[in-house]
């Protein structure tokens, strides 16, 4: 243990600049959310869920489709994150998995075989593990189950008790409303939500004395509790067009149910966090009657509060290097000034090509005032060399398409766009020479590279002057995506449209 400490240290001094490595090794890092607080929990969010497989993600479903990765492999990510400064790495128990049928199934059992290797690991380079749920969405068609019906209720509370059991060394339990999923059946509201949520909870610290319980609000609040369209007859089935109801926001119901949460805070077991994002809306702003921000102090009076912004990184199914960092940076400062917040999430589909959001998502919070585009040059120069610290302008580039999360985009003109990205694909060609191969990357910093080129010559091709798009598209399809040629479509398609979407900006950029 010493042993594995003592080189995780040193990797991580190795990986980062000097800067950056003395502000992780200060004693004022550890305090820097607010003194006397624990320091803030950084979190890895690794959504592998089977509408977001790809080829920079894991594939933990399909054994014989491609994308798996191996025990090493999850080892190695375990030590990159480690290294950026991350203390938790979460995943998603998706519905596939959160159901009756698959605890025992060869895909489950490998599952949870593989998720335990990388508690193993992880606590290793000390870093905690927390599974998310949400409370009652089931399945592979991702059915949601009603709390107010004693049959449901029953399986809701069999499949939690279940699956936490698979998990021995897990260190912190997360119940989210849904999204996918929620239940407006038989009386179901947000309230409902939080009453089963504590139930939940309490069952789990009595299978698991003492674990984490982070209870997630997320949506506006509470996510289709009681506000999802759902049609007379429904069974809980999953409805892809009625999703966005969810979404629906009213004041009345937001200050009802944040009322009612705040009532049973004392009922929830002593160690649980609350992830509360600064406004409810999926952007997280603040903004008008949406603004969550007392709420959150309010909350914070007796519990650790979290944020869990999944807009700030990467979207989701915009598959290509990210660079969102303004806004970030600036969230941070924001949810700083809102409450005493002390972490949050940094959400990822693609660990494999945006290892440097993942980077700048970790340090964002140990210093929220920090110099993004200086972090993405200290980046560089330990993958590349020094010549790595000039890519940080070329990089941007990458950013180019209005997308959720991402508003100040790169505009140029079209031409001198495409001369732009194929110089900087030139250069990326030429950093072969001065590839640092011992740096903590996974993959490997050859095989980042190579993607990195390839990226770049896909937008310098999408602008040329005469592309053939649809043979361009089939290229990032097959590069990003195939493993869907060999799934029956989902019941969340996003793949196929986003695909759409991303060449279509280039067929409409002049
Ligand atoms: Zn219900």
């Amino acid at each position: 243990m010493t042993t594995a400490l003592t080189a995780m240290k040193l990797t991580r001094r190795e990986f980062l600049g000097s800067a950056a490595a003395a502000c992780l090794a200060s004693p004022a890092w550890a305090q820097s959310e607010k003194p006397g607080l624990r320091a803030p929990r950084i979190t890895y969010y690794n959504n592998f869920a089977s509408h977001l497989l790809c080829a920079f993600n894991p594939n933990m479903y399909y054994p014989g489709l491609p994308y798996r990765w191996s025990d090493e492999d999850w080892r190695r990510l375990v030590d990159m994150i480690a290294n950026f400064g991350f203390n938790v790495f979460e995943f998603w128990l998706e519905p596939r998995l959160f159901c009756r049928e698959a605890i025992d199934s060869p895909v489950g059992r490998e599952f949870a075989r593989q998720l335990n290797g990388v508690i193993e690991h992880a606590h290793a380079r000390e870093l905690q593990v927390e599974m998310i749920v949400a409370l009652a969405t089931v399945g592979e068609k991702w059915r949601t189950l009603c709390p107010n019906l004693a049959d449901e209720w029953r399986e809701i509370r069999f499949l939690w008790d279940a699956w936490i059991r698979r998990f021995p060394g897990l260190d912190i339990a997360g119940v989210f409303p849904g999204d996918p999923g929620a239940c407006s059946r038989n009386g179901c509201t947000a309230e409902t939500y939080i009453d089963k949520s504590i139930e939940i909870a309490a069952l789990l610290d009595q299978l698991r004395p003492g674990i984490g319980i982070e209870f997630n609000t997320w949506g506006p609040p509470f996510f289709g509790w009681g506000n999802i369209r759902m049609a007379p007859g429904s069974q809980g089935e999953f409805i892809p067009e009625d999703q966005g109801t969810a979404w629906t926001f009213s004041k009345a119901r937001a200050d009802r149910s944040m009322k009612h949460l705040l009532q049973r805070l004392p009922d929830f077991p002593t160690n649980t966090l609350v992830s509360i994002n600064l406004g409810f809306n999926g952007d997280g702003n603040p903004q008008g009657e949406q603004d969550a921000r007392p709420w959150a102090n309010a909350i914070a009076k007796t519990r650790r509060i979290l944020t869990w912004d999944f807009s700030l990184t990467e979207g989701e199914n915009a598959v290509y290097p990210h660079y969102r960092f303004a806004r970030l940076f600036a969230r941070r400062q924001e949810e700083r000034a809102a409450a005493p917040y002390s972490g949050g999430i940094c959400f990822t589909m693609t660990p494999m090509l945006n290892q440097l959001s993942l980077f700048e998502a970790a340090q964002s919070f140990r210093d929220r005032d920090g110099d993004p585009h200086r972090l993405a040059g200290d980046f560089f120069v330990k993958v590349f060399g020094e010549a790595g610290r000039a890519f940080v302008d070329e990089y941007r580039l990458f950013e180019v398409i209005p997308d959720w999360g991402s508003y100040d985009v790169v505009k140029l003109p079209r031409m001198d766009y495409h001369q732009r990205v194929s110089a900087f694909a030139d250069r990326l060609e030429d950093a072969k020479a001065t590839v640092k191969s011992g740096a903590v990357l996974f993959p490997d910093p050859e095989t980042y590279r190579q993607e990195l080129v390839f990226f770049a010559r896909l937008f310098a091709d999408l602008t040329a002057p005469h592309p053939d798009y649809d043979a361009l598209k089939q290229v990032y399809w097959n590069r990003v995506y195939r493993i869907y040629d060999r799934l029956p479509d989902h019941v969340d398609p996003r793949p196929r449209g986003n695909t759409e979407r991303f060449v279509r900006h280039f067929m409409d950029w002049t």
